[in-house]
């Protein structure tokens, strides 16, 4: 890859020439900050240090971002903290909604109309909100969607977590039924490799996990992230004295396989990264996710369940087997049931917990994998429908 010199732009300065200037970075946001940072903020704008307080209180711990909402704010400081400090990052652009209301995906344009999403799940005892790291991400996996068609660029701190922020919102209103109005668990499971954009998510989980009103006070662990593999930055990880889930997207336990599946396994080996992982689990007692999509004929034959068995044995690990969610165009699909079966039966027998992933929101192509703004922008302008569709 080249790396294009970072041109400054002015006013007078031609498109032609602006047209690869690096992507910009969204306008500062409170979530992008610390209490300390907040109080700097507000006082740089002449109000008492004590309105950062206030305005945290509003939009984590009351999820209002209203500015006429916030009725103890002096009404002529309002409009000025929340437009330097609560700035729009994203518009829903489109809700669509399956599962009986229990599932539900936001596209949200960006500032600079990039596009990402988010998946909202209900489950009786819990929410959990899928958010997004990356606007499209640069791993290349050729079963994801997301993957082929390349990294945008990254999402600010603030843009991950407002993504959530947001979806607490709809959580707390009762529009997930069936479910409590918390939203309680978060995955970096969206558009993106969360190791890609490393200081950000970072940031962003200890905002999340930050008791409010510094944060959103959600536990560390239940919040998961997940990666393809980027040992050092999983190594960095290791170093945060965080205690978040960790999940490993393997989906083959041999280099061969692996280097087509995930092509950054080219650059980092099945027993690297492995390694990577079993030190995590190490360090904060956290059993490690092995996300495993399991593909007909690709990666679902017994003699690679047994491998997998013994790479995981002992070790403080559990298997998702995600049934595959094919992707327009692409070649594969998921394993038969009973090939399914098998290979759950073999990775028990080694001693490997075992679980198979549900396929929440296949229909809005909501599922893992399956995230791609840019072509549901494409049906968006045809004015497709489904049934249980939301239009913002
Ligand atoms: N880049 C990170 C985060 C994306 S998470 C990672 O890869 O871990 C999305 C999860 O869904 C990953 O485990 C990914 O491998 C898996 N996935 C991607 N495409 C899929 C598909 N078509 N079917 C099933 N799972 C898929």
């Amino acid at each position: 890859m080249t790396i294009l010199p970072l041109i400054p732009t002015s006013p007078d300065t031609p498109d032609a020439v602006v047209t690869r200037r690096r992507p910009a970075m969204p306008p500062r946001h409170l979530a992008d900050l610390d209490l300390a940072g907040r109080r700097a903020a507000v006082t740089d704008l002449g109000e008492p240090a004590f309105r950062a307080k206030q305005l945290s209180t509003h939009y984590f711990g009351r999820l209002v971002r209203d500015p006429a909402a916030m009725t103890d704010l002096p009404a002529a400081s309002r409009a000025r903290l929340a437009e330097d400090l609560l700035p729009t990052l994203l518009t829903p652009q489109r809700e669509m909604a399956c599962d009986d209301g229990a599932t539900r995906k936001t596209l949200w344009r960006l500032h600079d109309d990039a596009m990402v999403e988010s998946v909202l799940m209900g489950y009786p005892d819990r929410i959990t909100a899928c958010v997004s790291s990356q606007a499209g991400c640069g791993m290349a996996c050729p079963f994801c969607a997301t993957g082929q068609a390349g990294l945008t660029r990254n999402l600010s701190v603030a843009e991950i977590v407002d993504q959530v922020v947001y979806l607490a919102g709809v959580a707390a209103s009762g529009a997930v039924t069936g479910s409590p109005p918390r939203l309680s668990r978060v995955v970096f499971m969206g558009m993106g490799e969360p190791m890609a954009n490393y200081p950000r998510v970072i940031q962003a989980v200890r905002r999340l996990v930050a008791p409010a009103p510094e944060g959103l006070g959600l536990s560390q662990r239940h919040i998961t992230v997940s990666t393809v593999g980027l040992v050092p930055a999983m190594r960095r990880l290791i170093t945060e004295e965080l205690s978040v889930t960790l999940a490993l997207s393997l989906h083959a336990p041999d280099d061969d396989l692996r280097d087509e599946l995930v092509p950054v396994n080219q650059r980092w080996k099945v027993a690297e990264v492995l390694d990577a992982a079993f030190d995590y689990a190490a360090q904060t007692g956290r059993r490690i996710s092995i996300e495993y999509a399991l593909i007909r004929d690709v990666n679902d034959q017994p003699w690679r369940a047994d491998l997998l068995g013994r790479l995981l044995h002992g070790k403080l690990a559990h298997v998702n087997l995600i049934p595959l969610n094919p992707t327009p165009g692409s070649k594969w699909d998921a394993s038969p049931k009973p090939v399914e079966r098998e290979f759950v039966r073999r990775l028990r027998e080694a001693g490997v917990a075992t679980t198979v992933r549900d396929t929440r929101g296949r229909e809005i192509d909501g599922a893992c994998g399956q995230l791609a703004a840019s072509e549901l922008t494409v049906v968006d302008a045809g004015g497709a429908t489904a049934d249980a569709e939301v239009e913002r």
